[in-house]
């Protein structure tokens, strides 16, 4: 039996001989088969083939793990390191003993937690080599390709883990869609940890909300609205986003809600000038 791995968006499934039919993610519309046609992997597959992780520190108790060369849609995770354990916040499917070594050396987990499906990559295989918890939304149960008495299905629109950290439920991209809240972050101004829940954009001052961003398929005023009223209330200097380089850096909390108000206008015919 096989753990295979999908090329194209990094999730792994359970346990088969042959490879599945399909990924389901990737025939999904927030996602996209890659231009080769549907293609497999394996972690040892992987590891062959000279893929490492690197780690980057954003900031003092936050370190960025993700795989060079870029694999998958080139996710990322953040090790945050709270006042009362490690929580690996979102995931990548890349893992390896060196990966685990340099992980220990930091404190170890006490658990993961993730946005979205599309950061589900290999979230049993790191559950079960730390033997933690991982913390997903119950509303998007459905997108789960290997099944583990690991995986803990959380419902509502918060959380509240440890050391301050409160996972809080924005939905949008995915029902489910979850970000993290870090309120010792950014020197104690406060951290929103977002996948792309909330998308920092290129212009780095401002975010953005897409039910597809591969396929650019918006979403509807009223739930950019919902998603801007709901995060509101938390306060945060600073926001990091789906990879390394996408994080606003300050007046982040300003960011998001002038960027909803961007986005609403524009879909009601008034582009910025
Ligand atoms: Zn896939
Ligand atoms: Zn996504």
């Amino acid at each position: 039996m096989e753990l295979w791995i999908c090329v194209t968006c990094g999730t792994q499934f359970a346990p088969s001989e042959e490879p599945p039919r399909e990924c389901p993610i990737c025939l999904d519309q927030r996602q996209y088969v890659g231009y080769e046609g549907q293609r497999w992997t394996t972690l040892a597959e992987l590891r062959a083939s000279g893929l490492r992780n690197v780690f980057k520190e954003h900031e003092p108790r936050l370190i960025g793990i993700g795989s060079e060369p870029a694999f998958a849609i080139g996710q990322r995770a953040l090790l945050v390191q709270s006042t009362e354990g490690n929580l690996l916040w979102d995931c990548i499917s890349f893992l390896d003993e060196e990966t685990v070594e340099r992980v220990q050396a930091l404190g170890g987990l006490r658990a993961i937690a993730i946005s979205h499906p599309h950061y589900y990559s290999s979230m049993v295989e790191w559950a079960e080599r730390f033997s933690v918890p991982v913390y997903l939304h119950a509303a998007d149960q459905r997108w789960v390709m290997r099944s583990s008495e690991h995986l803990v299905f959380w419902s509502g629109e918060r959380l509240d883990l440890f050391g301050g950290l409160t996972l809080i439920r924005l939905g949008g991209h995915f029902p489910g869609g979850t970000v993290l809240y870090w309120p010792d972050g950014a020197d104690g101004r406060g951290a929103l940890l977002s996948g792309d829940i909330i998308q920092v954009v290129a212009d780095r001052r401002w975010v953005s909300f897409m039910y597809s961003y591969p396929n650019l398929i918006p979403l509807p005023a009223f739930e950019v609205e919902r998603i801007r009223a709901a995060i509101a209330p938390y306060r945060f200097e600073r926001l990091y986003g789906a990879w390394f380089e996408r994080v606003v850096l300050s007046e982040a909390h300003a960011a998001v809600m002038r960027s909803a108000e961007r986005y609403v206008q524009a879909l009601a015919g008034q582009l910025p000038a």
